[in-house]
């Protein structure tokens, strides 16, 4: 029974509880089975007030993505589902009352404001996130919501998605109390009161109050376009979200729900839609890890951090933000000292934005010890190394700390990509050794890579995948391959792209390119955000170009010998300003071309396309050949990695997703074509041949290896 209602004799207050664990979805059974208990409680005499409710920790968050999903690849969105039920409700001839605990997000605020009232515990929120899955409020959100909050209002929620706070929503019109104590008791309280009050109950659809103060809506859709090109720049549902909403303001409600439908419509069913629901079910596919289905975690209270740089002093923050312990020890005290203080810095700054109070900053120091001993390691759960990327210093450091640590701590290392293999082997502890791979900012980026070693235990993985969840991190499981998943597929990439301007394009041509199709940031961008000789330091590590016939790039290095690092220099594959805005640097490009000339590399013009097929194309072969030797456990999780450790566009849906989209067999004609003009570093992957040839997808590739 997914709602029922709940009365007790001799109460003239019906509670209609909604129960569709985990989250209450608004499914069609749902949305029936409140019909039915309206309708119920409308048709019983004794009954004066309606109160609807969710069962267990929340509201009713939003639509059941399952059947969006349906929609997006039928390419349809069917009749609309809720209108009827939200009349029915709106017209009721007794007060309905909505409440809400936890959230009220996307169909969960559009049935909420279908009531008469609605009340709220103070940490509740309500929102219209729907733009995060490419489309706009699909049962008269856009309609209803400006009628509530005004147009403005509305506009900032449904073009941001971002959830309203329980206070900020009743400034704003949305909500109408905010009960302290039990929810349910003082729901039904005001329920009676408005029973009591004899007087017909406000429907929102026809509430114009909010509408008549907003002389200009022209005025309030420019706003709301530009908040869309500053905040969700590329995606269409933003911008349509805005004319909806529009809509609610020259036309009476039933011309305006129709005009969101029109919309919803062309949102649901487009690519951006597709993608983007795409990720959302790839992430939660995460959790279904093989092997693991028996392992149990351990929990991790406490953490030891090695080497206190750039990594170290970002994983800190992060474990102190989740309310862990965590030592902090690095062998030089200078760089102890940097570190606290950039940590302290960075706190600082989240104070001035609003996003901590000083106090909380206050716990949060108290909570990293930095040190340059290892007082105290053999208490800790987890150790994470964060040295330089150096095989030979990882390695004795592992040798050190082994003995120090208790028997079941795990030790986990943050390298980009070293062996982890041969990291454990210098411990007595193999079957607790890892590799945990944050991104930068580690205190901001959600990505970690949980890299599994021949000897890794299953319980490790296990645990590992939990605390992962505890810094509120993405952790993607992964084998222990050179760069891993992440950097391997980076490395095809940022050599492709050198390869192109020693060809004839410049650093910025093959960032604007990449940017125009969606990336966060243009790759020589990043490769000078990273430094130059971080890059420098892992060919030598790895000796990527030590085997004849590989083309080598030629650029890099010199740029390297003649100190160009990137931002931390002022110059890199750019030129630095105070305001670290990357400017085209005329030297670089004379650089580029007298070694091109110096080594007769041919060159060409290239168009945007052909900047983005070189770049990407490798990219996706080379996660094709990781997927294939089971580095990856599935195409969807080589889409997370990307989107969110990568600035991959999440609306592309990741690069393997995206490669379904241009259809496998473009992909591989283009790649036999690179191949005859490149040679063998272009050869097509096995995976991604076999899949063009028999006509299947990345994505059909998954759903068969689930079955
Ligand atoms: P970093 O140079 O900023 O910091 C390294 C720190 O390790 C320095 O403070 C140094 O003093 C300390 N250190 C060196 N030897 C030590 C020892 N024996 N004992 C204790 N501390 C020692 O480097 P980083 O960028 O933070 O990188 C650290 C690790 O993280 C590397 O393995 C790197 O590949 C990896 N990583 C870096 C990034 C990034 O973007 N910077 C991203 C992912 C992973």
């Amino acid at each position: 029974m997914q709602v029922l209602i709940k009365r007790q004799p001799n109460d003239e207050v019906a509670i209609v509880l909604i129960d569709n664990p985990p989250v209450n979805a608004l499914s069609t059974s749902v949305a029936e089975g409140l019909g039915q208990a309206i309708q119920t409680a409308e048709n019983d005499d004794r009954v004066r007030a309606i109160v609807v409710m969710g069962e267990g920790k929340t509201f009713v968050v939003g639509a059941d993505i399952k059947q969006l999903e349906d929609m997006a690849w039928s390419q349809s969105s069917g009749p609309p589902r809720l209108h009827k039920l939200l009349l029915q409700i709106e017209d009721c001839t007794k007060p309905v009352v909505m409440a809400i605990h936890g959230s009220a997000l996307g169909g969960g605020l559009e049935l909420a404001m279908s009531g008469h009232y609605r009340v709220a515990t103070r940490d509740a929120q309500v929102g219209q996130p729907e733009v995060n899955l490419g489309i706009i409020p699909g049962a008269e959100g856009t309609q209803r919501l400006p009628r509530l909050a005004g147009i403005e209002k509305a506009i900032e929620m449904c073009v941001t998605g971002k959830p309203l706070k329980a206070p900020d929503a009743l400034a704003a019109g949305i909500l109408d109390l905010i009960v302290e104590g039990d929810l349910g008791a003082e729901a039904v309280k005001f329920a009676r009161l408005q029973a009591d009050a004899k007087r017909s109950h406000p429907k929102t659809r026809e509430r114009k109050a909010t509408l008549k103060v907003h002389s200009s809506i022209e005025r309030a859709m420019q706003t709301g376009r530009e908040l869309a090109a500053k905040t969700k720049r590329h995606l269409l549902a933003p911008s349509r979200v805005v004319e909806a909403i529009a809509a609610s303001i020259s036309l009476p409600f039933e011309e305006g729900c129709a005009v969101e439908q029109r919309l919803f419509e062309e949102c649901v069913t487009s690519p951006q839609c597709r993608a983007l629901i795409h990720v959302f079910f790839a992430e939660r596919a995460l959790s279904r890890i093989p092997g693991l289905e028996n392992a149990t975690s351990m929990l991790i209270k406490r953490v030891g951090i090695v080497g206190a740089g750039t990594m170290g002093s970002g994983i800190a923050m992060a474990c102190a933000n989740a309310g862990l312990t965590v030592l902090l020890k690095d062998s030089k005290p200078e760089a102890i000292e940097r570190s606290v203080s950039t940590i302290l810095r960075n706190y600082e700054s989240s104070i001035k934005k609003g996003r901590f109070t000083p106090d909380e900053v206050t716990q949060r120091m108290d909570r990293i010890i930095p040190q340059v001993t290892y007082k105290d390691f053999e208490t800790m759960d987890l150790v994470i190394e964060a040295a330089f990327e150096n095989l030979e210093l990882k390695c004795s450091l592992f040798r050190e700390l082994d003995p120090i640590l208790k028997t079941d701590c795990i030790l986990a290392t943050n390298t980009s990509t070293l062996d982890i293999d041969v990291l454990s082997s210098c411990t007595h502890r193999r079957e607790r050794v890892l590799g945990l791979h944050f991104f930068s900012p580690a205190n901001v980026m959600r990505l970690v890579e949980i890299v599994r070693g021949r000897s890794t235990a299953s319980a490790t993985v296990a645990t590992a995948v939990e605390f992962a969840k505890t810094l509120r991190k993405i952790g993607v499981v992964v084998g222990n391959c050179r760069g891993f998943v992440g950097n391997r597929m980076m490395f095809p990439y940022m050599y492709e792209a050198q390869f192109l301007v020693e060809e004839g394009a410049t650093p910025k041509q093959v960032d604007t390119a990449l940017k125009h199709f969606g990336m966060a940031m243009g790759i020589f961008e990043v490769d000078d955000m990273a430094g130059i000789d971080v890059a420098w330091r892992v060919r030598r590590e790895l000796g990527h170009f030590s085997e004849p016939g590989i083309r080598k790039p030629l650029v890099a290095d010199k740029l390297y010998e003649t100190g160009r690092l990137g931002q931390k220099t002022g110059k890199g594959w750019y030129r630095y300003g105070q305001d670290r805005e990357a400017i085209p640097d005329e030297d670089i490009v004379s650089l580029i071309r007298s070694v091109a000339k110096e080594n007769g590399v041919r060159q060409h013009e290239f168009s945007d396309e052909e900047i983005i097929e070189r770049s990407l194309y490798g990219m996706i072969n080379e996660g094709a050949r990781a997927l294939d030797e089971g580095y990856a456990t599935r195409a969807s999780d080589i889409d997370v990695i990307y989107v969110n450790g990568y600035g991959f566009p999440s609306w592309r849906g990741g690069p393997m997703f995206y490669a379904d989209s241009v259809g496998l067999d473009k992909i591989v004609e283009r790649i036999s074509v690179f191949e005859q003009q490149q040679g063998e570093r272009w050869k097509v992957a096995p995976l991604l041949l076999h899949l063009s040839k028999t006509g299947k997808t990345f994505r059909e590739f998954d759903a068969v290896r689930k079955d």
